[in-house]
């Protein structure tokens, strides 16, 4: 029994030891298979030997457990807001009071980035996570110790000499690298994009739901070590040692002897704040030395012995000259001011996003105003505000487009949701357009030899009118159009031929039904192996189905409800597009030939892996019981009009045990 005790325990401290060096220390000691393989192996361990749960089980970043309600946690040490300064001045008027309430003795400082996320603060006892609160509102936060829980470089069970038990405070960051990648997953799947890191991050801390939280690219940099009588002399020091213990303190700590050491600090990360991964949206200065930040104390709101300095998001002014409207291949329709040009942090600036109609109704907008244009936390600038004494005319009022600007059908908005749509889906030609092109996208289809701007021209010379058109095009129809070579036109068609190796998730998420981006693609292909699984589900077998929610699924039925849907999915099955998981390999060839019907609920397996265990075995499913059917698998509860009829066809009923049996399972 010991054994597997040793066994699990080597596991995870192996897995604790991978993952630091990796998150921590950026290095990559073993291969990804190779780790997912000791993962795995821990996790059949854990779950055949629930005696030794242990909840920092590096099995716990995966997440997986849901939290309806997040409870209420006071702080043992109040969690304070931080002073702000703008100016030189300020940081000198600062440090001119702590003088003199240290009675004239010249503290040394410490000078961090001030991280722009989320604030939270990690209990360790033992060397083991024991809790993660929000700050909230510095008094009392909630607890999502199982969502942090799933943030890689948050240490579970720390290493070297670390205190017995105590308190560290960071920052919950989304790097701008894992926030525009989440986006563009967003915008593949039809989905609006976040707003800013900051927001998303925090949001992400507060997801019911911890698989999801661990889904996010998030990451914890660590700015404060909290408890009692911990032997440490000062803040530096502590941050030091913290992060021999497994925590990530980003070595832009530095020390600061004198004004000038920070205003050249504050100086120079006011020019590479753009080199970092992260955003953030200032600096943080602190009295290094623990026993004057005790003499110094704290006011009702923030310490005494630390103070931020603000860098202001650059602004500029400029004049909005028109609205224009796009039009996203699901129908929503995005305004977009068009500026005079102007430089704004290196770039030059010519238009903004203006989200929605709300936005602009906010900014009460006219043509002609004076704006200003913010890159705020946002990658893409917005208006934040409207120059009172510099307004365009009355008259020019910026009013919300009622009709699609392409095909002039009147837009739609579905309450709760802030976008506008066109409805005309088979109709609008931008929509049409948008389709096609994220089908043979890179992340889609992969048609080599068509590009955007292609489709656009072979739509518009009524050669394509959909995805499925792309299949019957011919080298004769397209050598004619302009800018079309021969060579052109081969590689277009060797592409387009290519494309029907492309696996069926890739075909799936190519289809662009709302809310099915890549990875729900991905997930509804391994599960429910074929199209023609798929299309058959209900809602409740797809909600059934890790990670898909109510709106995907409702997405799902509303999209093969259509019967134009139906038509696209059955000609591309017709030109030889993978409509099912090839991945699925064959264990058997006992079903071979014969047609199975699944009906009601079963003991050990689901109803999905049941045909999944007809498919790998050679068998087909059907989904209604005719003459042809070979026997049906009834679970608990099939239904009495489908037992009449199977005995009057004459057609075998088999129990999950016996079906199972035949199979030697
Ligand atoms: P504020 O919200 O502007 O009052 O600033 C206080 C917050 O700044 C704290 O709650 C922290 O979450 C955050 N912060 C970010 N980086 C640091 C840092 N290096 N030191 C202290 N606080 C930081
Ligand atoms: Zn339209």
């Amino acid at each position: 029994m010991n054994d597997i005790k040793d066994k699990i325990e080597a596991l995870r401290s192996k897995l604790h030891y991978y993952n630091f060096e990796y998150y921590v220390n950026d290095k990559s000691l073993i291969s990804d298979f190779d780790f997912d393989h000791l993962m795995k192996e821990l996790q059949v361990l854990e779950e055949k030997n629930s005696e030794f749960n242990d909840l920092n089980s590096p099995t716990q970043r995966v997440g997986g457990h849901v939290t309806k309600n997040f409870k209420t946690i006071v702080h043992a040490e109040r969690m304070y807001s931080l002073g702000n300064t703008y100016s030189e001045d300020e940081i000198r008027e600062w440090v001119d009071r702590i003088v003199k309430n240290l009675d004239g003795k010249v503290p040394s400082f410490t000078c961090e980035l001030k991280y722009d996320g989320a604030s939270i603060n990690l209990t360790y006892k033992n060397g083991y996570l024991l809790k993660a609160v929000t700050r909230g509102d510095g008094t009392q936060g909630d607890e999502v110790t199982a969502n942090a829980k799933t943030i890689p470089n948050i240490p579970l069970k720390l290493q070297g000499n670390y205190p017995d038990e105590f308190e560290i405070r960071g920052e919950i960051v989304m790097p701008l690298s894992g926030f525009s990648a989440l986006n563009e997953s967003r915008v593949a799947a039809g989905e609006e994009p976040y707003m800013n890191p900051r927001n998303t991050a925090s949001g992400s801390l507060k997801l019911q739901d911890s698989k999801e939280t661990a889904q996010r690219p998030l990451s914890c940099l660590l700015y404060a070590l909290v408890g009692k009588n911990l032997g440490f002399k000062d803040h530096y020091q502590a941050l030091v040692e913290a992060r021999s213990w497994g925590f990530t303190v980003p070595n832009t700590l530095v020390k600061a002897d004198t004004i000038e050491d920070i205003l050249k600090y504050i100086n120079s990360w006011e020019n590479k704040r753009n080199e970092l991964p992260f955003e953030i949206d200032g600096i943080v200065i602190k009295v290094n030395d623990l026993r004057d930040q005790e003499l110094l104390g704290f006011t009702a709101k923030s310490p005494r012995w630390a103070i931020s300095y603000k860098y202001k998001a650059e602004q500029v002014a400029t004049v909005l000259e028109t609205v224009s409207y796009q039009v996203g291949r699901t129908g929503a329709i995005t305004p977009v001011a068009n500026l005079t040009p102007v430089l704004l942090s290196g770039t030059v600036v010519k238009r903004a996003s203006l989200h929605n109609a709300d936005q602009i109704d906010k900014l009460d907008l006219r043509l002609g105003d004076q704006v200003y244009v913010e890159k705020g936390g946002e990658i893409i600038p917005k208006i934040v505000g409207v120059n009172n004494a510099n307004r365009g005319l009355v008259e020019d009022c910026v009013t919300y487009i009622n009709s699609c600007p392409d095909c002039e059908t009147p837009l739609v908005r579905i309450e709760g949701e802030a976008q506008h749509y066109c409805p005309n889906i088979s109709g609008c030609s931008t929509q049409i357009i948008g389709k096609i092109q994220h089908f043979i996208g890179r992340t889609a289809m992969d048609i080599e030899g068509l590009g955007g701007e292609t489709v656009a021209l072979l739509f518009h010379e009524g050669l394509i009118n959909n995805i499925a058109d792309l299949y019957s095009l011919r080298g004769s129809d397209i050598l004619p159009l302009d800018r079309m070579a021969e060579k052109s036109v081969e590689n277009l068609l060797i592409g387009v031929e290519a494309s029907k190796k492309q696996p069926f998730p890739k075909v799936l998420f190519g289809l662009g039904i709302r809310f099915v981006g890549a990875t729900v693609a991905k997930r509804l292909a391994t599960h429910f192996i074929s199209m023609s699984n798929l299309m058959r589900a209900n809602i409740e077998e797809l909600v059934g189905v890790d990670d898909i929610g109510q709106r995907i699924a409702q997405s799902l039925i509303h999209f093969f409800e259509e019967p134009s849907n139906i038509d696209l999915i059955e000609r591309l099955t017709q030109s030889g597009v993978q409509m099912e998981n090839k991945s699925i390999l064959l264990t058997s060839t006992t079903l071979e030939g014969k047609n199975i019907m699944v009906s009601g609920v079963f003991e050990t397996l689901s109803r999905n892996e049941l045909k999944e265990l007809i498919e790998q075995n050679g068998g087909k499913v059907s989904s209604s019981i005719s003459s042809k059917t070979s026997f049906i698998v009834a679970g608990e509860g099939m239904g009495p009009s489908k037992k009449v009829k199977a005995e009057k066809l004459g057609i075998p009923i088999q129990s999950e045990s016996s079906f199972l049996s035949m199979l030697s399972l």
